[in-house]
């Protein structure tokens, strides 16, 4: 029997149910632009966060460069960020009309490398974009004392960082905004595109509001050059109820990715685990010399995997003249060639795992 990298029927099947009652009441309702589902998912995300705005956007990548915009930097500005991400948080710094600088992960954590960051720092820069990559927090400290001694802002991309904590702390409460995605396959997915902001700063939520929706806070007045990037109401709905199962979800997923630290042979590089974070596992990844060799042969015996990613921003076509293909990230590399991610999603078993790691062990 195939193990699938994800299964999103499966992974939404306990929650069909409930998406369907709420449905039928939002098609009955009749309202389904910005109604009460958009404005109450964003309180209650707000609140899990403890955060005082929510914002919701289209997707994750608007969630990022309507971000940027809010924080209105000068043309050409350059943002830092790390040059192992996907692509999407170099693309937002782009469009937001400014450059990005890339800055080198660190090879046991995969996140921005807190002491290579000062480097990278000229008198253009004016933000550091961290992501939490695979769902583990960046090392937030070292970032936050450089934040603060060059006067940057700091914007979070949570898209893989749903519920990940460091020392306590939820992702996305530690900037200026604190960026979402809740792309079908995220740890907290919608049923179709979605996003969101969450930030404590109100003139920041403000603008979000207003851009998302053509730059008009009355109808058919528009202050602002804005954008259509509404959070979809029916997306609101469905988010609302799996908000109350995100719990459940980390757990799940922290669940299997233990199975994978506690009988994985050590052959295979593991993620680290440290006591001051609370990783949620949006990915497991694990690295291997013969990468493709061992995904080939986890596919030969029906176990379906993932490289995230195998192209790295610096070598992407669209980011040809843009990024320097000769410059070098040795460490990025590295992690690029050598990455791979095994099932474990919120739609695995213990069982499922546990064959993984059985099959896995006798590479
Ligand atoms: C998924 C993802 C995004 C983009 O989210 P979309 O909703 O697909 O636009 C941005 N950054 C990271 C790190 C992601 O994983």
């Amino acid at each position: 029997m195939m193990i699938p990298y994800e299964d999103l029927a499966r992974l939404n099947e306990p929650f069909n149910e409930a998406f369907e009652i709420k449905f039928k009441e939002v098609v009955k309702k009749g309202w389904l632009i910005l109604g009460q589902e958009v404005k109450d998912f964003e309180a209650e995300f707000a609140a899990f966060h403890l955060e005082e705005y929510c914002v919701g956007v289209a997707n994750g990548l608007d969630a990022l460069i309507l971000s940027l915009k809010a924080l209105a930097f000068p043309p050409g500005s350059e943002v830092i960020v790390p040059s192992n991400t996907y692509i999407a948080t170099i693309l937002a710094i782009l469009h937001a009309g400014h450059t990005p600088v890339l800055v080198e992960p660190n090879i046991s954590t995969y996140n921005i490398d807190p002491a290579k960051i000062e480097e990278a720092i000229t008198i253009k820069t004016k933000a550091i974009m961290v992501v939490h990559l695979y769902g583990k927090c960046c090392d937030m400290d070292p970032i936050i004392a450089i934040q603060k001694k060059y006067s940057l802002a700091l914007i979070e991309d949570c898209a893989q960082a749903h519920d990940a904590k460091y020392k306590g702390k939820l992702a996305g409460t530690f900037g200026d905004a604190g960026c979402f995605s809740f792309y079908p396959t995220k740890n907290l997915g919608a049923l179709g595109d979605a996003g969101a902001v969450i930030c404590a700063n109100p003139d920041i939520a403000a603008y979000l509001k207003k851009t998302r929706n053509y730059g008009s806070e009355v109808k058919y007045h528009n202050d602002i050059v804005g954008y259509n990037s509404r959070l979809d109401e029916v997306q609101a709905a469905f988010l609302r109820i799996k908000l109350g199962h995100l719990g459940a979800i980390t757990a799940h997923k922290r669940k299997l990715a233990s199975l994978y630290h506690q009988y994985l042979k050590d052959d295979f590089i593991k993620p680290v685990v440290g006591s001051e974070y609370f990783d949620v596992y949006h990915i497991y990844n694990i690295r291997h010399k013969k990468r493709d060799e061992l995904k080939a042969y986890l596919l030969k015996n029906e176990i379906v995997t993932e490289i995230h990613y195998p192209v790295a921003p610096h070598h992407q076509k669209a980011l040809q003249g843009i990024l320097d293909p000769a410059s070098r990230f040795p460490v990025s590399q590295e992690i690029h060639d050598t990455t791979l991610s095994i099932p474990c999603s919120f739609c695995h078993t213990e069982d499922e795992i546990l064959h993984v790691i059985e099959v896995l062990n006798k590479f």
